[in-house]
């Protein structure tokens, strides 16, 4: 099997690619490096399955090189992460939704079946426990960026579903809940990076808000093999799943959790979403998902739960730490 995975070196892609190569596949890694690093998949580096190729998802000869060939395509490649989409609107819209037609396109051209890694922020503020993917979008005002990043990947997935009505395209939409694991930095804003960063170097853990937004969180472990099934079940083409963990936590319970976990001595301050992010910022108070779609399609049931996760965390920046300070 050979399988394109885009943003391979970064966070979740990074781990699919290793799972790729534990399977025997041959990986073809495409990434801009810029929130991914080679170092992602130091690992894998000298694995003689893996080429990475350097470049960027917008750019259609690039793209299409590293189809040629491909059985499938993973499309884990976009700009993530809340201050990377307030810093840069206009490259995460271009990025997101340019780059996914991009990738279609070549899927198309190649006849491989492609997955496409979308988000729960495509539901924005619909507070449902059990968000269903026939769910409402409840969406803030486009004067907000934050929720550019939803609208673009939203965009990308009916583009998706136009490549699969209009040109039969074998295509799989994932939604990924709040996907969390060793090796995503907390440098673009995601809460347990941060956290267990802010813990692990004494200093105070940073709560947005009043702290009783609820989040699930699902270790990337648990997500990766659940992307391989569904884009390997001819069944799941042409539909749209969540990912997600079943653990329910406020972010204050999340801070104190990290705390406990690591054995540090920090404080928990508060911050408003205006210090945190500047004016207009607007957040989710809940969100949990139903991933039932997802566990009747192809037995879908993470097994790590948040002390997992907290500790898988820890363990690896606290190698980093120690690499750093060595
Ligand atoms: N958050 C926080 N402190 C931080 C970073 C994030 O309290 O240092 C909050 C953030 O405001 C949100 C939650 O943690 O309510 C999850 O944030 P993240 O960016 O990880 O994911 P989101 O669910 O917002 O996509």
């Amino acid at each position: 099997m050979r399988t394109l995975v885009t943003g391979g070196a970064g966070f979740i892609g990074s781990h699919l690619t290793e799972h790729l190569l534990r399977a025997g596949d041959e990986v073809v890694v495409l990434d801009d490096l810029s929130t991914g690093s080679p170092s992602n998949l130091a690992a894998v580096a000298n694995h003689p399955g893996l080429r990475l190729v350097v470049g960027s998802v917008c750019d259609r000869e690039v793209v299409d090189r590293c189809a040629r060939g491909a059985d499938r395509v993973f499309h884990a490649a976009a700009s993530v992460g809340v201050l990377k989409i307030l810093e840069k609107p206009l490259h995460g819209l271009r990025t997101n939704v340019h780059g996914t037609e991009v990738v279609l396109d070549a899927a198309l051209r190649h006849g491989a079946p492609v997955l496409i890694t979308s988000t729960s922020e495509v539901y924005g503020k619909n507070t449902r426990t059990g968000l269903r993917e026939d769910d409402d979008r409840v969406l803030g005002s486009p004067l907000k960026s934050r929720w550019s990043y939803a609208e673009a990947k939203a965009v990308a997935e009916s583009m998706t579903r136009g490549y699969v009505t209009e040109h039969g395209l074998a295509a799989v939409i994932v939604r990924l809940f709040n996907t969390v694991g060793p090796r995503q930095t907390g440098r673009y804003g995601m809460v347990v990076p941060r956290f267990v960063g802010q813990a692990l170097t004494g200093r105070p853990l940073t709560v947005h808000g009043d702290g009783r937004q609820v989040r699930c969180f699902c270790h990337v472990l648990d997500v990766v093999p659940a992307l391989v099934a569904l884009l390997d079940d001819e069944r799941a083409h042409g539909d749209v799943f969540n990912l997600g963990g079943t653990e329910r936590v406020s972010i204050g319970e999340l801070a104190e959790r990290v705390i406990a976990a690591t054995g540090s001595t920090s404080d928990v301050v508060h911050l408003s979403y205006e210090q945190a992010y500047g004016e207009g910022f607007e957040d989710m108070r809940r969100r949990v998902p139903d991933s039932s779609k997802a566990l009747a399609r192809i037995g879908f049931r993470p097994r790590r739960d948040l002390d997992d996760v907290i500790a898988d965390v820890a363990d690896h920046w606290k190698t980093r730490l120690e690499v750093e300070h060595a």
